[in-house]
C-alpha cells in the first residue's frame, strides 16, 4: 500500500491523514469543499507545529509529513489509492452517496474502509463496488494519540481485505482488536450507554455536569468524566451512535438522553462548535449548568 485517501477531513479525517503521512504513506485528503480540505490540513500543520515547540518531533519529519498530503477538491482524485477511509459526518445517507461517487473510480484492487462509529457494515458495503474488498476501520479519537484499531468485517469482506487493513494499521504502531458487525462493535458498544447515563443523570437534576464528571474521574478512575468524553467525541457523534444503538437492537436501555437530543437541536456539539456541557470560549472549559 502506498497512497490512502482519506474523506472528511473533520477532527477523525484528519487525524487519520497525519498518522498515515508520518507512517510514510501518500495521502490524498478531501472534504466537501477544497477550502475545508485545505483546512483540515492546515490543522495538521498547526499540531505538527505545537509538538516541535514542545521539542517531541523534528521540524524535518513534520515537513516530509505535511508533503505527503495533498487536499482534493473531489473524490474522483481517489483513482490512485491503494486504500480509501471514509471519515465524513456520522449520517448514513452521506457516507452512501461517497461510497457510490468514489465506487466509481477506484480501481479493481483497492479497499474501501469506513470509520464509522456504529453504522453497520454489511450494510454499507451494498454502497460499494465490491463487498469483498469493504471493511470498517475504526480510529480512536484524537488518532495521533489513542493506540487502537477496531477492524469490523462484514458478512461479505474477504480474509485479503481484512490482512491487508492489520498490516496497515500496525504500520501506523496502532493495537488492531477484530469485532464482528454488531451494533457499536466493542468499545461503543459498552462506552455509549454510559455517556448516554450521564446525560440522563444530569437532565433529570440528580448532579451537577461538574460533579457527574468528577464522581466518574475520580470514583471509577478514568482520565475524564462522562460530559467531557461527550463533549470531545462530540454530541452529534454520541447521539447518531446512540440511536443506531437504539435501532440496531431494539433495545429501550439505549434510547438516547432527551437532554442530549435538546443540546444536539441547539447546535451545542461540544468541543468544535465552542459550547457543549462546557462552554470552550475562555483558557478553561467551564460547566454550563
Ligand atoms: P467531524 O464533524 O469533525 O468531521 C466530519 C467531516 O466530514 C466534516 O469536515 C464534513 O465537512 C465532512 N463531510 C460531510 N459530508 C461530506 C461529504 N459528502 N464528502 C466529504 N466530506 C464530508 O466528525 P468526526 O468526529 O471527524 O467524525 C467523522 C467520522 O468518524 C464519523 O463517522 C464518526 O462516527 C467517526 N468517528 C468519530 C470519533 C470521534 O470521537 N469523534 C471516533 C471514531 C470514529
Amino acid at each position: 500500500m502506498q497512497v490512502i485517501g482519506v474523506i472528511g477531513a473533520g477532527q477523525m479525517g484528519a487525524g487519520i491523514a497525519q498518522v498515515s503521512a508520518q507512517a510514510g504513506y501518500r495521502v490524498l485528503l478531501s472534504d466537501v469543499d477544497q477550502a475545508r480540505a485545505e483546512a483540515g490540513r492546515d490543522g495538521i500543520a498547526k499540531g505538527l507545529t505545537k509538538l516541535v515547540a514542545k521539542g517531541k518531533i523534528e521540524q524535518a519529519a513534520v515537513d516530509a509529513a505535511l508533503a505527503r498530503i495533498e487536499p482534493v477538491t473531489s473524490t474522483d482524485a481517489m483513482v490512485k489509492c491503494d486504500l480509501v477511509i471514509e471519515a465524513a459526518t456520522e449520517r448514513e445517507e452521506i457516507k452512501r452517496r461517497i461510497f457510490e461517487s468514489v465506487g466509481k473510480v477506484l480501481s479493481g484492487t483497492a479497499i474501501l474502509a469506513s470509520n464509522t462509529s456504529s453504522i453497520p457494515i454489511t450494510r454499507l458495503a451494498q454502497a460499494a463496488p465490491d463487498a469483498a474488498r469493504f471493511i470498517g476501520v475504526h480510529f480512536f479519537n484524537p488518532v495521533p494519540v489513542m493506540g487502537l484499531i477496531e477492524l469490523i468485517r462484514g458478512l461479505a469482506t474477504s480474509d485479503a481485505t481484512v490482512a491487508a487493513v492489520e498490516a496497515y494499521g500496525k504500520t501506523l504502531g496502532k493495537e488492531i482488536v477484530q469485532a464482528n458487525d454488531a451494533p457499536g462493535f466493542i468499545v461503543n458498544r459498552v462506552l455509549m450507554p454510559m455517556l448516554n447515563e450521564a446525560c440522563f443523570a444530569l437532565g433529570e437534576g440528580v448532579a451537577s455536569i461538574r460533579d457527574i464528571d468528577a464522581a466518574c474521574r475520580l470514583g471509577l478512575n478514568h482520565p475524564m468524566g462522562p460530559l467531557t468524553l461527550a463533549d470531545f467525541i462530540g454530541l452529534d457523534t454520541c447521539l447518531e451512535i446512540t440511536r443506531v444503538l437504539f435501532t440496531g437492537t431494539g433495545d429501550p436501555k439505549f434510547r438516547p438522553a432527551p437532554l442530549l437530543v435538546k443540546y444536539v437541536e441547539a447546535g451545542w456539539l461540544g468541543r468544535k462548535t465552542g459550547r457543549g456541557f462546557y462552554d470552550y470560549s475562555g483558557a478553561e472549559p467551564v460547566p454550563t449548568r
